[in-house]
């Protein structure tokens, strides 16, 4: 975005937290932590150039790697000079008077800009459960979402981890490999398939440069912001030898393959059943122990928690020092001097580490203090969650001039992460260039647009079945927190085409305000 404005020649300026660039590159250090979709995909596409430049090592490559392209970018596009590090948004409220953002930071100072963005993510605001007795550990703890710069040494010590989602199932195979002992306090257990990592060979790199232009049309035009194959069929029309083989492909290949082998996977619980009993079956043969196999398996949907791909998890459950305790039946009471406090037992701990997620889409938003029109907040709009509407997932009636990249009601999490900030980048960046040149002063989302937004995105999301499903997506993993699904499932293509019709339109469903003196940045 900052690229985007500045080519533009509009003043921009980035406000971080974090002491160097990355965001959750830069804070998900924790032991494992690698991405999950493939790395040719997991690119900026705005430069040639810069594809051409980076090449990955491997197929899913891990965060160091990510984070130093993260770093690679900033440096070639020169971004350092305009981002203002280890500063946090406290605040930013619209002036109606001077129509600008007024935007406090927390070093005390405070600036004022024509436009407020937020790139705060889906996920940033970690989420540390309550336990009671945490500050009496007498041993070292650790959340996945804000991992030390230094690398934790886990040899020879009793090692516990709270959370068996992506995060967890990352972390679990490597932290075993080194702990003297890791118990596994798992509440759901998770289906994951193999990711099956492997290095890239130069002549698969070549290719992919050569074909950038093809590969990032296909990447802008896909449902889910990768080149995947749409699938066509339903999985109750094949015969379930067919689908077997076709499981068990997507199962050898490693990845994403078995959430996308059929377009009712996510919709009919049925069609959801074969798959999600397939990786059922998968876990029996792979766990030698039957009572711990058992409490793995799980139960919920296949899909409608984000689908973990890993490496060794299941195996890992083989391991002499490794356990697993059902915590949904054994519940964590509190968390003592020495270990873990369950109903039924006391687990004694050096190190604990917290693999429990974050409080999604909403969380790094209400965060700040944003508010807008007659001094109301977001919080306040959305009424603490209970009625979180935008227009796109980028604007809201009431907030002037204020954009969120990836914003909820928008694809994000269900797509190609960079495939739609990117998208989001460009359209915000295209709206700011068209105010300019059309001298407007202020553009703010129509309320019934947003309504219908909102409802349109809800009835899609009631179509599926990951409204049906307790997870960080639909916000049940923070307790209190309003079930609301905030993610569009109408596919990235599709809304990217939507959101360019509606600029095409003269951005149809905003109001804009004539500026009485020429516009500048
Ligand atoms: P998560 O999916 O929300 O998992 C949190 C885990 O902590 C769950 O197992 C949850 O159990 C458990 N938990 C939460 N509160 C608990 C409590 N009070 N007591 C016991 N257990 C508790 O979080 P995450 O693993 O950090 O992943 C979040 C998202 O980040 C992912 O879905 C993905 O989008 C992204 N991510 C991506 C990658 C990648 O591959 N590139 C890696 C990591 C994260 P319940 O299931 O019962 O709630």
């Amino acid at each position: 975005m900052l690229y985007r404005l500045r080519e533009a020649g509009f003043s921009t300026r980035v406000y971080e937290a974090a002491d160097g660039v990355g965001g959750t590159w830069y804070w998900n250090r924790y032991p494992g932590a690698r991405c999950d979709s493939e790395s040719i995909y997991y690119n900026y596409t705005f430069s040639e150039e810069l594809y051409r430049e980076w090449t990955w090592s491997s197929r899913y490559p891990e965060q160091p790697e990510i984070l130093r392209y993260l770093n690679f970018v900033a440096d070639k596009f020169d971004l350092r000079p305009d981002i203002q590090f280890e500063t946090r948004v406290n605040a930013a409220h619209y002036d109606e008077e001077t129509k600008r953002w007024q935007i406090e930071l927390n070093d005390g100072t405070s600036v004022s800009a024509k436009y407020f963005i937020t790139g705060v993510g889906c996920l940033s605001a970690s989420n540390l459960p309550k336990f009671n007795g945490l500050e009496n550990f007498k041993g070292e703890w650790y959340h996945t979402g804000h991992w030390p710069h230094h690398k934790v040494d886990f040899t020879g010590k009793r090692v516990g981890i709270i959370g068996t989602g992506s995060s967890g199932v990352q972390a679990i195979p490597v932290i075993a490999r080194e702990a003297e002992h890791l118990t596994v306090f798992q509440r759901t257990p998770q289906y994951s398939a193999p990711a099956r990592n492997h290095p890239y060979d130069l002549e698969y790199i070549k290719r992919s440069k050569e074909n950038f232009l093809e590969i990032k049309k296909q990447m802008r035009e896909s449902q889910g912001g990768q080149p995947v194959e749409v699938p066509t069929k339903s999985a109750l029309e094949v015969t379930s030898e067919e689908r077997q083989q076709k499981f068990e492909e997507a199962w050898q290949t490693g990845g994403q393959g078995i959430f996308t082998s059929y377009y009712d996977i996510t919709v009919d619980p049925k069609a959801n059943e074969t798959a999600s009993e397939f990786i059922r079956s998968k876990i029996g043969e792979i766990v030698k122990k039957p009572e711990v196999a058992e409490k793995l398996k799980p139960t919920y949907y296949y899909g409608t928690k984000r689908p973990i791909i890993d490496t060794d998890y299941y195996e890992t459950f083989n391991r002499d020092n490794v356990s697993l305790v059902d915590v949904r039946t054994n519940r964590i009471e509190e968390i003592t001097d020495n270990g873990l406090q369950t109903t039924e037992a006391e687990y004694e701990l050096d190190v604990l580490v917290f693999a429990t997620g974050f409080d999604g889409m909403t969380g790094p938003l209400l965060k700040i203090d944003i508010r807008g029109k007659d001094g109301v907040s977001l919080k306040e709009k959305w009424k603490g969650g209970e009625d979180t509407r935008t227009y796109l997932g980028v604007a809201n009636a009431g907030f002037p001039n204020f954009f969120m990249i990836t914003g909820p009601e928008s694809p994000s999490v269900l797509s190609n992460m960079p495939v739609s900030i990117e998208q989001h980048v460009e359209w915000i960046g295209d709206c700011i260039e068209y105010m300019r040149e059309n001298n407007i002063d202020t553009i703010e989302a129509k309320v019934d647009a947003e309504e219908a937004w909102s409802k349109h995105c809800r009835e899609v999301a009631e179509a599926t079945l990951f409204t049906k499903t307790d997870s960080w997506y639909t916000g049940a993993n923070i307790p209190g927190k309003p079930r609301r699904f905030l993610i569009y499932l109408g596919g990235g293509g599709a809304y990217r085409q939507k959101c360019a019709e509606i600029a095409a339109n003269g951005y149809e469903g905003f109001s804009l305000e004539a500026a009485s003196e020429p516009v500048t940045g």
